[in-house]
């Protein structure tokens, strides 16, 4: 995610309330969610004063104004960037639940729901959402971990199985890792394993298995959610 990448930039920039902008220096502090604090180096305002003024010796003040005009126009897109990117997740939906995944994923037809296994003996019963191994797989609702299977073995390896307040069951499966395990309650948007290969999926690119099973119901097609979930 460029989360991080932006999180730097919004590290550095002032908020509207200050200047409107801060010179690229050692990135300011978050003060405890108070807000923002200056540069700890008291020298990093006095070495930009005099880059300021090395540049209008060097461009004229008309080029180096259009220069801090540019600037600040891209401190202010990378502000936006970096509000968007923190803001909560749209809770979209019924319940307000999130994409399981948070990383960029595609689906297939072999990994559909319902698609034939072991020369269709027997049906798939969840969604395969392919992804980078070590991805972060995050609680789609708030609720506990009702199963989790800490080691690789059986069908689905390292697995868990997130339970929302209403009954509704979540399975993640083929887990590189878990990140809690059997009782904990978790809330939407936590971190709980991470994508991997373990189960059946070992010959497999690694890919989240993600089943949806309604209360008292066996496992439905969890497309039509994750679509909307991860748009
Ligand atoms: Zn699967």
């Amino acid at each position: 995610m460029p989360s991080r990448h932006l999180d730097q930039w919004a590290g550095w920039a002032a908020p509207p309330s200050r200047a409107g902008w801060a010179p690229p220096g050692p990135p300011g502090r978050l003060a405890g969610g108070l807000g923002w604090a200056p540069p700890g180096r008291p020298g990093a305002w006095r070495a930009w004063a005099v880059a300021l003024a090395l540049l209008v010796g060097v461009f004229g003040p008309a080029g180096t104004a259009a220069m801090v005009r540019d600037a600040k126009k891209a401190v202010a897109r990378a502000r936006q960037a970096a509000q968007a990117d923190l803001a909560p997740r749209r809770p979209s939906g019924a319940g307000g639940r999130v994409c399981p995944v948070r990383a960029a994923f595609r689906l297939t037809p072999g990994g559909a729901f319902g698609a034939c296994r072991d020369r269709c003996t027997r049906r798939h019963k969840g969604l395969d959402l392919f992804t980078h191994q070590g991805a972060p797989l995050v609680a789609v609702t708030d609720g506990r971990i009702v199963n989790a299977s800490p080691s690789d073995r059986g069908l689905g390896g390292i697995s868990l199985t997130l339970q929302a307040a209403d009954g509704t069951r979540f399975y993640y499966a083929h887990n590189q890792r878990n990140l809690v395990g059997r009782g904990a309650r978790v809330r939407r948007g936590q971190p709980i394993a991470a994508v991997g290969r373990t189960g059946n999926a070992r010959t497999t690119p690694a890919h989240l298995h993600f089943e949806l099973r309604p209360p008292g119901h066996g496992p439905v097609d969890p497309a039509p959610q994750v679509r909307r979930w991860c748009r």
